[in-house]
């Protein structure tokens, strides 16, 4: 067993051979592509399987099985946490967003290098992709790491997801701060209260936190604001 595979085994998550092999292939990738662009600072392999791959996995203690669900993973980078979801859940249809085209390159790249399926790569803006109608009130999950506090998060994530759907933030120790902060922002658009689950990736690790909350009702027409506003103005 590789120690990705027994990390896994520890969280529940179990990974076959051939999901080890694409984990491989992408971490091949990346530490080539990082040469030439900033994608990641984490470059020791070990660091890698524990910091992207194992924490990107571990959002599924809060999601369940994605199956055959659609989920959009916004400023994903180089692939985070939603590549290794897909690797996870190969039946998962998958949108990667990022505002950052040489990301996007990349990951046309890994994807292709996988031959993986049912994943759609857009360079754009959260807030551009929130009001295209191809992507807003569409996804079951939304979900995000490293991009911005909650508050502004709230406005990236939940026009995307239906009525029912949910978002799913990767947080550290900030997460029960950012949550009581963002709980006007959840309100006015459309998602009930957040639910703060914590997570110990290894035995060693620091503590991680999974900030999850359902969209209640429809975000109402005006949100997401223009380009940057969520940020300059948070809700
Ligand atoms: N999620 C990845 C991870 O955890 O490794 C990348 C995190 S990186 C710190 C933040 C990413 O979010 C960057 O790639 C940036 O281009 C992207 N980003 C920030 N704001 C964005 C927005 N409004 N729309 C789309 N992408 C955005």
């Amino acid at each position: 067993m590789t120690a990705l595979q027994s990390m896994a085994a520890a969280h529940g998550i179990s990974l076959a051979v051939e999901q080890i092999d694409q984990f491989a292939t992408y971490q091949t990738l990346l530490l080539e592509w990082n040469e030439g662009m900033n994608l990641t600072a984490i470059v020791d392999p070990d660091a890698i399987q524990v910091r992207h791959f194992l924490d990107s996995l571990t959002c599924v203690l809060a999601t369940g099985d994605l199956s055959g669900k659609r989920l959009i993973d916004v400023g994903t980078g180089a692939g985070f946490p939603g590549l290794p979801l897909k690797i996870l859940f190969p039946d998962l249809q998958l949108t990667l967003v990022d505002s950052v085209a040489k990301k996007t390159r990349f990951l046309e790249q890994v994807v292709a290098a996988l031959g993986i399926d049912e994943v759609t790569i857009v360079a754009e803006r959260a807030e551009t992709v929130g009001r295209d109608a191809d992507h807003r009130e569409q996804y079951d999950w939304a979900v995000a790491r490293a991009v911005a506090h909650l508050r502004i998060l709230a406005e990236y994530l939940l026009p995307l997801v239906r009525v029912g759907g949910q978002i799913l933030a990767q947080k550290g120790e900030s997460a029960e701060q950012e949550s009581a902060e963002a709980s006007q922002a959840l309100r006015t658009l459309g998602g009930g209260p957040m639910t703060v689950s914590s997570i110990k990736l290894t035995d060693d690790g620091p503590q991680h936190y999974l900030a999850v909350c359902s969209k209640i009702t429809p975000t109402p027409q005006q949100y997401p604001r223009r380009v940057g506003i969520p940020q300059k103005r948070p809700l």
